[in-house]
């Protein structure tokens, strides 16, 4: 089983001739809203390819809020860990995208904040030696180092996306990671949290002297590299034609945790994340593009 802690937005997005200067109004196309966030987006990931998924988030008391249960229902992620926040707005991401794909990106992140540890309550009966335990950062630190204690607590394998990690580090990250057994970062991440320039496979080992067991460095279009206590290793990226890229770390976040949950070696699940990642780029959207157990059986056998 997979069990994530995390954030659920609703994405509001518009396609613009050109990103807007400051002071400047810009006619877009009819305004697109979807279900995002990262803890929501990789919950569907794993979810999607047919493992049981528990979903701990808060949404705000709002119409947004009833689009966000009405996509994880649809998507057959139980609604009964969600909390509702009286009088707090759901979390929004006002995305605008140019032809050229480039975007800006406002987070208004409402409830996401409000994210307690009171709405933990029902963790410690979703978690046991078999789950995979999957946080990242858009939710109050205290949440998430109280979720990770949890899944310490429980012997379930912790998980932590190390995303979006705040500039610089906020020094109790270090708290954090000592209760992390899987460390996935991107290139960025990885660099920050080090403080160093050395090649992957060695500052994904270095990393490991933070706490995490195990420790996974995603390098976009070059793949990944992994280190644990046998060593490292590259995963070349599966060849596509990417059309869009968003989405691509939490596909990968959320078949890496599925396969974890499944108890493939490391090694394998880092190429099924891989292989989900790829996939995800090669169509539009975050949730909308995460592929399907199928989808991803058939990419990789091929
Ligand atoms: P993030 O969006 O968090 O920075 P990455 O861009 O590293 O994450 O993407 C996550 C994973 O998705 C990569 O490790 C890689 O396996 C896959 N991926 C991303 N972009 C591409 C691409 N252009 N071609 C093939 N695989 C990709």
């Amino acid at each position: 089983r997979v069990v994530v802690v995390g954030s659920a937005n609703l994405d509001l997005g518009v396609a613009v001739p050109h990103l807007p200067a400051p002071g400047e109004t810009v006619l877009g196309d009819d305004v697109a809203a979807r279900p995002g966030g990262k803890g929501s987006n990789q919950a569907v990931a794993a979810r999607r390819l047919g493992v049981e998924t528990r979903f701990f988030a808060a949404i705000g008391d709002d119409r947004f809020g009833d689009d966000v249960r009405a996509a994880l229902a649809a998507e057959g992620v139980p609604l009964d860990h969600l909390t509702t926040v009286e009088g707090v707005a759901t979390g929004v991401a006002l995305i605008v995208v140019d032809p050229e794909g480039e975007n800006t990106i406002v987070v208004a992140p409402g409830a996401n904040a409000r994210l307690a540890d009171g709405a933990l309550a029902g963790l410690p009966a979703a978690l046991d030696q078999g789950t995979v335990l999957v946080l990242q950062l858009e939710i109050p630190p205290a949440t998430c180092l109280a979720a990770a204690r949890h899944g310490r607590a429980a012997g379930a394998r912790v998980l932590l996306n190390a995303a979006p990690l705040p500039d610089p580090v906020p020094a109790d990250m270090t708290v954090l990671l000592r209760e992390v057994d899987v460390l996935v970062v991107n290139e960025g991440e990885a660099l920050r949290l080090s403080g160093s320039t050395a090649d992957w496979p060695t500052l994904a080992a270095a990393l490991r002297g933070l706490g995490p067991d195990a420790v996974v460095i995603t390098l976009g279009a070059q793949g990944a590299v992994h280190a644990d206590a046998t060593g490292t290793a590259t995963h070349p990226a599966y060849p596509v034609d990417a059309v869009d890229t968003t989405g691509a770390g939490d596909s990968f976040v959320g078949a890496l945790a599925a396969s974890l949950a499944e108890g493939l070696p490391l090694a394998e699940a880092v190429r099924r994340g891989c292989a989900a990642g790829a996939l995800a780029t090669t169509r539009m959207g975050a949730q909308s593009a995460l592929p399907t157990r199928p989808e991803l059986d058939s990419f990789q056998n091929t």
